[in-house]
């Protein structure tokens, strides 16, 4: 097979798709605008502190050794990661601790004990999500949602008989609500709809599967960081013979018609190819790659997931009540999320703080630790600047409160950034975290299908096409990808 096929960005996803088609026998040249691959998964150093800029969980690890799997024999890679014994260590403003045990019945204990819930109620929650799971995954996560043949699968007949159990016309928040009882536990189970940038009070209750991915499948850490999993992949699309151009963006995407030929790059030389797969933004591939209007409209009709203002401090202290992963809730988390809505500032966020260094001692100076500390905020309509520095004190005080300490005086390296500059550095439009929202039940047909049904030739891949955002669900992106050109092309 001599297929030549471009591909637009390396995100995860977009190096997902390059191993796999590579592996296939494609020809696969990658263009990447940044000077290196990773997309979000970004880091920076500061005066001996290093953060990784992007994601800092890392859930499903099979999906990236299934891909360091293909050809194994041919390169020994290196990728050591290793399992987080508490996933999320949670505090509320009344002092109320809870920690999140990766076993499950350890978690259930705390919670009896914290919040006085029997330990029933956790389990039946944990195996109503594991059951939303095997009936749903495959068929939403694992395949395109815009083929036929999905529809008459196997996995697919099997999933109407229980469609009823997957809680899809309830909102996330509801569910919780019925089955959780107390009140913080609502929360913490509600957050889990921010780990694709969307609301609980709108989305739908099979959101409430998220959990079971943490809990039966864990929580890790790559021992030299979130980083190196792009880092990895990279090596084994190289030694695949996947060539990659750096610091190359593609300006257009080159079409006769509907039928697509190349692409163009910024420096003005054009390129032929058989096959192009998008790894862009899906807005930013229709307005500025293809200047199709119509399909940018449709698309920009679906609301954005919300976008982060990261703040990264290296901390002169070491703080032992801290975990790799917590979180600081707001009192009233039905406000925060009409806050986002609104867009204005809501002066009790909850806080995600990040810290590395409690596995990866070298990611800061001895008797210190390096922070990553995150809200959700819009992914626009607002002064940006202004929000900056209204929430740095709004965190440093909170923060500062909770932990009984003067943190401002403690910060010894600082960067930030925010929805502007995300859109920037990774062509994210509006520097959405994680493509469009999945706040409407519908939102898994609308997303953009892997494969354009405009567009002959022409595929997407990454956060903001099927099946959605976050460093697994786009691995699977470019699995299900490479499988539709394997289907098509072959
Ligand atoms: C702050 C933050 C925290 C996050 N936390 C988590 C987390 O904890 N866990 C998790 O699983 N996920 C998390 N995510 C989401 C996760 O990072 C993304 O879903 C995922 O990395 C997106 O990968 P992608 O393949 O879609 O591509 P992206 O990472 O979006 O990369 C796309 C690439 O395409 C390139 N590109 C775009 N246009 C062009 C062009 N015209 N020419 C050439 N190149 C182009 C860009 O430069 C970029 O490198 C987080 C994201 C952010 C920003």
């Amino acid at each position: 097979m001599n297929e030549r096929v471009a591909i637009i960005g390396a995100g995860v996803a977009g190096l997902s798709t390059a191993i796999r088609l590579s592996h296939a026998g494609y020809k696969v040249d990658v263009y990447e605008a940044a000077s290196s691959e990773g997309g979000k998964m970004r880091e920076l150093s500061i005066n001996g502190y290093r953060w990784d800029m992007g994601p800092s969980l890392f859930t499903m690890p099979h999906y990236v050794e299934e891909l360091l799997q293909l050809n194994a024999d041919a390169i020994d890679l290196e990728f050591e990661y290793q399992k987080l014994e508490s996933i999320c260590h949670y505090f509320w403003n009344d002092d109320t601790r809870f920690i999140a045990y990766a076993t499950q019945d350890a978690f259930e204990e705390e919670a009896s004990v914290v919040f006085g819930v029997d330990q029933k109620v956790i389990k039946n929650y944990l195996e109503n999500a594991a059951k939303k799971y095997q009936i749903s995954g495959s068929l939403f996560l694992e395949r395109s949602l815009h083929q036929i043949g999905t529809w008459i699968s196997a996995d697919a007949l099997k999933a109407y008989f229980k469609l009823h159990k997957l809680d899809i016309f309830k909102t996330l928040h509801n569910l919780n609500h019925k089955a959780l009882k107390h009140e913080k536990l609502v929360q913490l189970f509600d957050r889990y709809a921010t780990y694709n940038g969307s609301d609980p009070y709108q989305c739908s209750g099979i959101m409430s599967m998220i959990p079971h991915f943490e809990q039966h499948f864990g929580a890790y850490f790559p021992r030299r960081g979130m980083r190196s999993i792009p880092d990895v992949l990279y090596q084994k699309a190289m030694h695949l013979g996947v060539d990659f151009y750096f610091d190359t963006p593609v300006k257009t995407i080159n079409h006769q018609g509907r039928q697509v030929s190349g692409v163009s790059l910024q420096t003005g030389v054009s390129k032929s190819y058989d096959i192009v797969v998008s790894n862009a933004d899906v807005l930013s591939t229709y307005k500025s790659l293809l200047d199709d209007d119509g399909k940018y409209r449709q698309h920009e009709q679906q609301e954005r997931s919300t976008s982060g203002l990261i703040f990264y401090w290296g901390v002169e202290s070491e703080f032992d009540q801290l975990d790799v992963h917590n979180i600081f809730f707001a009192d009233n988390y039905r406000a925060e999320f009409q806050a986002l809505t609104d867009g204005s500032i809501f002066e009790d966020p909850t806080i995600y703080v990040h810290i590395s260094s409690k596995i990866k001692q070298d990611d800061a100076p001895v008797g210190c630790e390096n922070w990553f500390v995150m809200i959700n905020v819009p992914s626009k309509g607002y002064d940006q600047e202004e929000w900056v520095n209204r929430y740095r004190s709004i965190i440093i005080n909170k923060l500062s409160r909770q932990l009984h300490v003067d943190l401002s005086s403690m910060i010894r390296a600082e960067h930030h950034i925010d929805p502007s500059e995300i859109a920037t550095a990774t062509q994210a439009l509006d520097g959405a975290l994680y493509g469009s929202s999945s706040n409407s039940r519908y939102a898994a047909f609308f997303r953009q299908s892997n494969k354009s049904k405009e567009y002959k030739n022409l595929y997407f891949c990454g956060g903001s096409a099927h099946p959605g955002g976050g460093i697994p669900l786009c691995l699977l992106s470019g699995k299900i990808t490479s499988q539709l050109i394997d289907e098509y092309h072959n």
